[in-house]
Formats: C-alpha cells, structure tokens, sequence
C-alpha cells in the first residue's frame, strides 16, 4: 500500500518527546512524505507548551521542497461536552487537528460517557482526527462513534503507539478489529498515526498495517494513500 503521509508526531514542545522541530522534518524529507505533521500536545498535558506557541506557529515554514509540512494540534478531550484545551480562533488556524483522551486530563467512566465526550468533540468543526479511538481504558460504543465520525466527517486514527506491545493503552488489537469492521461497513475512512515521540518513528505503521490485511480493509478509505485523500478533512483546506 502507498503510504506517503503521517499526521501524529511530537517533538520536545511536547515535554516528552526527543527532536526538536527541524530535526523532525529533516527526517520526514529523507524518509520521502509528501505530507508530514506535528501536532503537539495541548496545553493542559502536563510539560507540553503554552496556547501562545499554537498561536504562534504562523512564523514556522510550511513547505520544504517536495514535503508539504502541517502544524497542528493533539487536543485533550476534557468532558461530555467535547471541551478541549486550546480555545477560539487559534484552534481552527491549526492546519490539523486532534483529539484524544488521555489520561492526564480526562478520567474514564461509563462506556456510554466516554462516548458521549468524543462524539462531542467530532461535532467541533475544527476537529479533524479522533486519536487513538483504540485505547480500551476508555470504554466505547464504537457503533455509535464510527455512525458520528461519518456524520461529522471526522477521521477516526489507527495508531501505531497503541498497538506497541510494551504500550500502555488496553486491547488495542480488538478494538481496532471492531472499528474497522465498522468502519468498512459504513464505508467510514481512517487514518494511520504513528504518534512518534522520536524521529525514527516518523510514518511507523508496521503495526497497523497487517491489520488491515487482517481485516481485509479497503485501501480506498484509507487517507495516508494520497495527500488529496486527506486534504478534505483538515483544517487547512476545509477553512480556507
Ligand atoms: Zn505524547
Ligand atoms: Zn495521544
């Protein structure tokens, strides 16, 4: 499968990631994505960086010869209202954005409120990506979240990070079987995600990608195929 674009990635604005931002794109170039982007954690991660460096990103280069760079955004989901830490207008200025629960910042409860907070947050227009959707300590109805992310147009993401088997999310591999049987039914695009924290991560889907296989997943509603694929559902295109 081509496989030429790569969304999730951290750098040390992050707090817990290791390459600054040039080293990061240096290496997206040598590994030959055409569309690369960081999305730092919101501030409400503890040790990621202030709302003023999203609202600043405008001074940071986007392309680089052959590599189009976006900059964007890993919100946190904060309730059932689909709260997320970076408010308006800087949020729909990000060229892509995120949202993902995370521990830190959202404690799990029932599967009908976790579900609740996520579909919340795809109807944010300026929410682009549901971050690893896979992450079993946050119970979903992955019924009910695959129906939203097709009414709401949102992309739901495969990412690598979880499937590591040292990871710390729960039953990724099941859940990422039922969200694409769901997601094939509904005819529902995904995205892969490396969710790198380090530049040799940068487009790391080799354990998504036998997944698909598995599942027998249609290359069609898979985004990382062609930059055009993915273009409709980012902040970038969509608000222009
Ligand atoms: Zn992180
Ligand atoms: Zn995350």
């Amino acid at each position: 499968m081509r496989d030429i674009l790569d969304v999730h990635t951290h750098t040390i604005a992050s707090g817990h990631a290791y390459n600054t931002l040039k080293e990061m794109i240096q290496t997206a170039k040598e590994k030959g994505l055409e569309v690369y982007g960081i999305t730092e954690h919101a501030p409400k991660m503890p040790g990621s960086c202030h709302d003023f460096y999203f609202h600043n990103l405008k001074v940071v280069k986007r392309e680089h010869g052959d590599l189009e760079v976006l900059l964007g955004v890993e919100l946190n989901i904060l309730d059932e209202n689909g709260s997320v830490d970076l408010t308006e207008p800087y949020l729909g200025q990000m060229d892509v954005a995120i949202a993902s629960l995370h521990p830190p910042c959202i404690c799990p409860r029932s599967r009908e409120w976790n579900t609740e907070c996520v579909i919340q947050a795809m109807k944010n227009p300026h929410i682009n990506i549901l971050g690893h959707p896979d992450d079993g300590r946050y119970p979903l109805d992955y019924e009910a979240v695959v129906q939203a992310a097709k009414e709401h147009h949102t992309l739901l993401e495969l990412n690598n990070n979880s499937l590591n088997p040292n990871g710390f999310r729960k039953d990724p591999r099941g859940n990422d079987i039922e969200i694409l049987r769901l997601c094939k039914k509904y005819q529902v695009p995904v995205i892969m995600g490396s969710d790198a924290h380090y530049d040799a991560d940068i487009l790391n889907h080799e354990r998504i990608l036998p997944l698909l296989k598995e599942c027998d997943f249609p290359e069609e509603l898979v985004v990382n195929t062609a930059k055009e694929k993915l273009y409709p559902f980012i902040n970038k295109y969509i608000e222009a």
